[in-house]
């Protein structure tokens, strides 16, 4: 039996999707995934260093990790990711329990990386700064078998003041337009039936023959069996009209976008080389609410960026009463070394981040719960995803438009769309009933028994 591993990731969708690619390659070469720590002959942190906490989390990891390793004297630990390309030989020095340091332009040398390190009793380094091979060339190993991130481009040219990405990830480059649509013809023919394309900047996706993000988001739309798209992540400067309309257009594109704002200030916005203003935000966030019905719009906010004044965040607040989010993804500005601004004075004491941080969250808390109030009553589709975590007797899902919803309901029932009446709301998630029965194959009816659907046969 081949050696067992286990991946810990932090971070975003597209360090979640490397993981995938991480654990096919690994499989691939005989090696087998465990969900537990304790059994495993590799663990892998794939890391993100976008925020200050994500570093901090993963040396709290590391060290707990001593005991582990004295018990166990041939554990290999990796760390891959963003803090792997960023901090390189460094993260040996800094952690003794570290035995290989793999930067995402090097995965594919990983399991070449594991067997050198224990041949040669080593301590091994490859972060390169070019891709050695793409990573979407590995193979992959999914988390779920009805839904899937599938990576349109990697890298980001944008330089955003406050953001490591273009430094770690590397510049922009877009998968050639065929090979896109060939790999989601290919997760259609597995079951999957929700495609997630990732990208730092999905609209400048280009394929150096004229099509852009317009094109490919239509040509994957009319893949048969695609019964959900969805993007991530938008771009202010980028998002183009054509893309709203098309989403307005198409049943099968979800009807929510994540258009992070960051700030409501020109000045910080021009600080942040955001390169949008303001008005340009407000006008999309107003074309978008008009152009796709029931559509949901997300976004991120920095909150005591350098040198933001009071008037500076009071734009901020401004633009989430105008905007009116669904949902809003708040962060206390920390630097992150490496960026531009790292290198500027840091003018906002922890404590103040921490009252903008409070002011803004309970702003979006109120919206975000008023608008989902107004579900209640509503029959929504929800893709199951899972059990919930909290209540076993329950399920949960998301609608098109990205609400969480849970419901009583068996685990029968997941990777299936179902018809769920709201009849509760929070700021964070809906609370429903499945409607009414509904026949979800040529072969089986479902039906609510004791509060649960319940699956009969013909
Ligand atoms: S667009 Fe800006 S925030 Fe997004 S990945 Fe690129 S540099 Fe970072």
């Amino acid at each position: 039996m081949g050696k067992k591993f286990y991946i810990r990731t932090f971070g975003c969708q597209m360090n979640k999707h490397d993981s995938e690619r991480i654990a096919g390659l690994l499989s691939e070469c005989h090696f087998q995934e465990t969900l537990e720590i304790g059994q495993a002959e590799v663990i892998i942190y794939n890391t993100c260093s976008v925020r200050e906490n994500a570093d901090n989390r993963l040396f709290g990891h590391l060290s707990q990790l001593a005991s582990l390793k004295e018990r166990k004297r041939s554990l290999k630990v990796v760390v891959a990711g963003c803090i792997a390309q960023k901090m390189k030989e460094d993260l040996l020095e800094r952690s003794p329990h570290v035995d290989i340091v793999v930067g995402p332009n090097d995965l594919g040398a990983l399991p070449h990386l594991i067997r050198m390190s224990e041949e040669k009793k080593a301590r091994l380094c490859q972060a390169r700064d070019k891709p050695q091979q793409e990573i979407t060339s590995l193979p992959s190993k999914r988390k779920s078998a009805f839904k899937a991130w599938l990576p349109i481009m990697t890298g980001c040219n944008n330089f955003c003041s406050y953001c490591i990405v273009p430094y770690v990830r590397g510049r922009e480059h877009s998968r050639p337009f065929e090979e896109v649509l060939t790999e989601a013809q290919e997760l259609v023919n597995d079951g999957v039936v929700e495609i997630t394309l990732l990208g730092q900047n999905v609209n400048s996706y280009h394929d150096g023959n004229g099509r852009g993000f317009f094109h490919l988001l239509e040509a994957v739309s009319q893949i048969e069996g695609v019964k959900r798209i969805r993007f991530a992540t938008s771009h202010p400067k980028d998002l183009s009209p054509e893309v709203i309309d098309l989403i307005a257009q198409r049943e099968n594109i979800c009807n929510h976008i994540h258009l992070p704002l960051q700030s409501g200030s020109n000045r910080i916005l021009s600080h942040m080389n955001r390169k949008y203003t303001r008005e340009h935000f407000l006008h999309l966030a107003s074309l978008i609410q008009e152009r796709i019905p029931e559509v949901a719009l997300s976004t991120d906010i920095i909150v005591g960026y350098l040198s933001e004044e009071e008037e500076d965040f009071w734009d901020t607040v401004d633009m989430l009463k105008k905007c009116r989010f669904d949902q809003a993804f708040i962060f206390e500005f920390s630097p992150r070394p490496g960026t531009t601004a790292s290198m500027m004075e840091d003018r906002i004491s922890k404590a103040e981040k921490q009252r903008r941080f409070r002011m803004v969250n309970d702003l979006q808390k109120e919206i975000s719960w008023q608008k989902n109030r107004s579900y209640i009553g509503r029959c929504v589709t929800v893709l199951v995803e899972g059990r919930s975590k909290k209540d076993p007797g329950e399920i949960w899902g998301r609608t098109d438009n990205n609400k969480v919803v849970n419901f009583p309901g068996s685990s029968e029932l997941i990777g299936k769309m179902v018809s769920v009446k709201i009849v509760d709301a929070g700021a964070f998630s809906l609370k429903g009933i499945a409607h009414v029965p509904r026949r979800t194959t040529s072969h089986e009816n479902w039906v609510i028994f004791k509060g649960e659907l319940q699956r009969i046969s013909d």
